[in-house]
């Protein structure tokens, strides 16, 4: 992945259970009770992993050393992909917010290790049906385009359920914060026309949180935002068609 520097330079001390307590709550209550074992892939710092650990046995694998550093669990430093744990036993594999960020072949190696090393149960936990695009920002330096936080695909009921083909989905929701669609034809009207400073509006991402390294040449700028009529008046017309949805899509899935 191009973006492995980046990944293992986040401020990995930032992200604290009170930002996710309510989705805390969610994941517990959607653990089946015959869940004693548990694999956390790609748990990060561990906010929902030290959580998890305090009533299950916990595995957490994450390839940033520096985030595993904040972790209770278990843990493994490895790739999604390439696990070094053996096959079948879990009683649930769960991975919040990881998939969004994979390449098309770190998905594909990953979701097989989820598949192997589940004995019963799949929970996955992504955003929910967004288009990453939204959060384009340029790079001032090299010009490359990413996505903010770096999510690289959308998912939904439907894709979720075909990448996991061999299991059933018995519990689904969505969840959270309720976040504007953004229409991906207006919104390369919009990149296509605007200048990228016009892109991310401050109301959807603060002045004080605008720093950003480029996963291309890791040059680190800060993106601030200046006001373009344009673009203003294509946000507009996205906002009286595209909804709001829920941030989070939680899918709960058994073996056939
Ligand atoms: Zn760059």
């Amino acid at each position: 992945m191009d973006n492995k520097e980046v990944y293992e330079n986040f401020d990995w001390s930032n992200l604290k259970h009170k930002d996710l307590a309510d989705k805390i709550i969610k994941v517990f209550d959607i653990i089946p009770d015959d869940v004693n074992t548990i694999a956390d892939i790609g748990c990060g710092n561990g906010v929902i992993t030290n959580a998890l650990n305090k009533e299950y046995d916990v595995t957490a694998v994450d390839r940033s050393a520096k985030a595993l550093e904040f972790v209770n669990a278990k843990k493994v430093l490895a790739s999604a992909d390439s696990i070094p744990l053996p096959s079948y036993q879990f009683d649930m594999v769960f991975s919040s917010e990881l998939l969004e960020h994979l390449d098309d072949k770190t998905l594909a190696g990953t979701v097989e290790e989820i598949k192997r090393l589940s004995k019963k149960y799949v929970l996955i936990t992504v955003p929910n049906d967004e288009n990453p695009d939204k959060l384009q920002i340029k790079c001032k330096k090299c010009g490359y385009k990413y996505n903010r936080p770096n999510h690289l695909r959308s998912f939904n009921m439907d894709n979720i359920s075909e990448i996991f083909s061999e299991y059933k989905v018995l519990k689904s929701f969505t969840f959270g914060k309720k976040v504007r669609y953004y229409n991906p034809l207006l919104l390369n009207i919009k990149t296509s026309v605007t200048p990228s400073s016009a892109w991310v509006p401050y109301f959807w991402i603060g002045k004080s949180n605008r720093k950003t390294i480029c996963p291309s040449c890791e040059y680190e700028f800060t993106n601030n935002y200046k006001f373009n009529i344009i673009s203003s008046f294509i946000d507009t017309i996205n906002a009286v068609i595209s909804p709001k949805k829920p941030y989070w899509l939680f899918v709960l899935m058994v073996k056939r």
